[in-house]
């Protein structure tokens, strides 16, 4: 049976993260927004008590020390941390991934990062596969002998060495451990030739360098990283063997899919409101702008690209939930889905500005800030649906 019905727990766990995005998640972020010298990315005391609220351990499962929650009760939080913050939700999300993985973890890998990540409310993650040449040819995949991603990692006794350049690497400066992808086959195709490896932020020869400045998501810093001989235990290599990173990380790939879909969720329902509260406010010719008609279509249409994105992230959230070994549905929904937001972001934005007037990217108003999150993380949906129009021919 399909049922839409939050439980009590589900309403409960939305309300205490509303209150969370506004009194804390939305002030904290304004703050470092507004602090152009850029010296702190993150707000720590927001970061801890985010991890006490449950996000950072959410779907460690419970007899490992988290909180086990399903995918559907995963995206009514994000859908309000992102409410608070888009950039903010970004910094949280690669936790949501580890935590679902780490149950199938040989225990004595699970040693080297989870007694330290459920103790600490600080301990980050972040994920690193793009590189200068084009993420793309990761995604789609570039599977030529040699092709697409460069860092290569070479075994050297009982270490592997690593050298090579990433970018875009968001939350890297927050972050303690690194998830980074590279070939331990410099010659063959991607698919069969890159391995993941975990990487402690502390690994000599590892360089994180200054976080770019973006237009908006300012709370996500994204950085390149430079490896020269930086050096890692064998047994730092994540799945049962070197050359299948991407056998052991699609199935992450919905899930990745699903939480970004979730954050443009919550974008469009800040949007949406902040819209609604402004037309019921502003009175223009005698009355309250939502009494124009071309005013209450464009607010139709925000509530009903909010409502559509919904509708299709909880379905999703199902799917992965009770079927996740049904990869390849799964992969081609998740990337449809995301496609299908991105495409109606603009729609968002655009409706969100016009009814603000010469006030929608204004910086007195928190939609500017929102407008500006939301275009930050539309990049690269096209490269998603490329490979679902190939026929995701990672899959075959
Ligand atoms: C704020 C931010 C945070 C990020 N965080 C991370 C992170 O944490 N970790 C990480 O690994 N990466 C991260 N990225 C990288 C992100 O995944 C890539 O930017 C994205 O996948 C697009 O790759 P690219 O920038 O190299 O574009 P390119 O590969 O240069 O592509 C340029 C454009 O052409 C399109 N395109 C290219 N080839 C094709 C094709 N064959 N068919 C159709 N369209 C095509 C692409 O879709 C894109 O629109 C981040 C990026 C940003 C902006």
């Amino acid at each position: 049976m399909i049922d839409f019905k939050l439980t009590d727990e589900q309403n409960m766990l939305k309300e205490t993260f509303r209150k969370f995005a506004d009194k804390d998640i939305r002030p904290a972020c304004r703050v470092l927004e507004e602090d152009v010298t850029r010296k702190k990315y993150v707000d720590w005391d927001l970061v801890k008590k985010s991890s006490k609220l449950g996000v950072r351990t959410a779907t460690i499962p419970e007899e490992l020390g988290g909180l086990g929650l399903d995918w559907p009760t995963i995206v009514i939080m994000y859908e309000q941390l992102a409410y608070g913050d888009l950039g903010f939700a970004f910094t949280q999300f690669h936790t949501a991934f580890f935590g679902k993985g780490i149950g199938n973890w040989p225990e004595h890998k699970r040693n080297f990062i989870l007694p330290k990540f459920l103790e600490d409310d600080t301990f980050l993650l972040a994920t690193s596969h793009s590189e200068p040449h084009g993420m793309t040819e990761y995604f789609v995949p570039y599977d030529v002998p040699g092709g697409g991603i460069k860092t290569y990692a070479e075994k050297q006794g009982d270490e592997y060495v690593i050298n090579g350049t990433k970018q875009f690497c968001s939350n890297a400066v927050n972050a303690k451990v690194i998830f980074v992808t590279a070939r331990t086959d410099k010659e063959g195709p991607m698919t069969k030739s890159l391995s993941s490896f975990l990487m402690p932020v502390d690994t000599p020869g590892l360089t994180i360098g200054k976080p770019y400045e973006y237009m908006g998501a300012r709370m996500l810093p994204t950085s390149p990283l430079y490896f020269e001989d930086a050096r890692l235990p064998a047994d730092y290599l994540l799945g049962p063997k070197p050359g299948v990173a991407y056998e052991v990380g699609l199935p992450h790939a919905s899930l990745v899919l699903l939480l970004k879909s979730c954050i443009l969720l919550g974008g469009f329902q800040a949007l949406y409101e902040e819209s609604l509260r402004y037309a019921r406010e502003r009175e223009i010719c005698g009355k309250p702008l939502i009494e124009q008609q071309t005013i209450k279509v464009m607010l139709a249409e925000m509530r009903g690209i909010t409502e559509a994105s919904r509708a299709i992230v909880w379905k999703l959230a199902w799917m992965v939930d009770k079927n996740p070994d049904n990869v390849k549905e799964n992969l081609e929904l998740a990337w449809l889905f995301k496609a299908m937001t991105c495409e109606w972001s603009m729609k968002v934005i655009r409706n969100a500005d016009e009814i603000h007037g010469g006030m929608g990217t204004n910086k007195e108003l928190i939609v500017e800030k929102f407008i500006r999150d939301i275009f930050t993380l539309l990049h690269g949906h096209n490269n998603r649906m490329f490979s679902y129009l190939k026929g995701a021919p990672t899959l075959e």
